[in-house]
């Protein structure tokens, strides 16, 4: 099986969605997970949120509009039919803040900023999965809540990963029979069943947990950039593909500061030695599969033990 991890860029207006979607379609393989993220600067903007409400500046209702706003055009353009139920489903994952925000502020912030800000996941994965089946797949909209179990650290949330083991490897295997699987990044639960969040960026880490207790053949990171870099584009003009990469060396790029791959994503992939590719969602094509059965890669990065 694979895991696809989509980020905020791969989905932040309809031709993204699109484009991510028909990604997942064009290179699907038997048994696949699909990871995503919020769309764009959303977990941004509902970090104001949390703010806006706990400092009680009366912003917050209007910056939450924002976000709805943000959603539903996406929405727009990706369903002629505005009658399709993803409307009323989104709706109803606002609804649920706007439920949080008419009570006074009395938890912590950390708890709050997970309880809000997780519905960026919650509503890029429905409208992503909602989109498959609108283009003919099988997909199946899974709650990571249900599977990535962690304790009560909230913001940056420590993975149970016996527990998270044992139930995606108890569950998920048969829904990938039939289904394309698409859940959230970021997110995961307490035994209590209150959201936690693993902290800024956690979506790469996400992919890397269900891989590894799913034993994936490949992680692929869907990126804005062609795989992994010697430099970063925004300060350098020439820039150089690497082709490929130990663990070891990855793990120091992003300790020094390489953001292509969250740091505590490399981890749990090294230790069942479990391949991640990093390719570029705007040109699917030149990094990569020579054919469907995907085990042909060209100039794809890849990491490697
Ligand atoms: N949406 C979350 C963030 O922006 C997680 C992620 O994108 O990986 O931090
Ligand atoms: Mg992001």
């Amino acid at each position: 099986m694979q895991v696809f991890k989509f980020g905020g860029a791969s989905v932040k207006d309809a031709e993204s969605v699109k484009n991510s979607a028909h990604i997942i379609s064009n290179y699907k393989v038997d048994a696949l997970l699909v990871v995503v993220s919020a769309m764009g600067k959303t977990t941004n903007l509902l970090e104001e949120v949390t703010k806006a409400y706990y400092h009680h500046t009366g912003k917050a209702f209007e910056i939450l509009e924002k976000a709805k706003a943000f959603h539903f055009n996406i929405l727009s353009d990706l369903f002629d039919d505005h009658n399709h139920p993803i409307f009323d489903e989104i709706a109803n994952c606002f609804v649920e803040i706007e439920w949080i925000l008419e009570e006074d502020p009395q938890d912590p912030f950390d708890y709050l900023f997970d309880q809000i800000v997780s519905t960026g996941e919650l509503v890029s994965s429905k409208i992503l999965a909602a989109y498959l089946h609108h283009i003919g797949e099988k997909s199946k909209w899974l709650d990571a809540r249900n599977y990535i179990m962690t304790d009560n650290t909230y913001t940056e949330a420590q993975v149970n990963w016996e527990k998270t083991e044992e139930i995606i490897r108890t569950e998920i295997p048969s829904i990938l029979d039939e289904y394309i699987a698409v859940t959230q990044g970021f997110i995961g639960s307490t035994s209590e069943n209150f959201t936690t969040t693993l902290g800024r960026e956690g979506s790469d880490y996400s992919a890397a947990i269900f891989a590894s207790c799913l034993n994936a053949e490949y992680v692929t990171i869907w990126k804005d950039v062609p795989g992994v870099l010697n430099a970063d584009p925004k300060w350098f003009e020439k820039t150089e593909l690497i082709p490929e990469l130990s663990y070891t060396d990855a793990i120091e790029l992003t300790y020094y500061g390489a953001t292509v791959i969250h740091p505590k994503t490399i981890k749990p992939l090294q230790n069942k030695n479990i391949q991640l590719n990093v390719r570029s969602f705007l040109n699917p094509e030149t990094t990569g599969y020579k054919n469907q059965e995907h085990k042909c890669f060209t100039t794809c990065p890849i990491l490697y033990l």
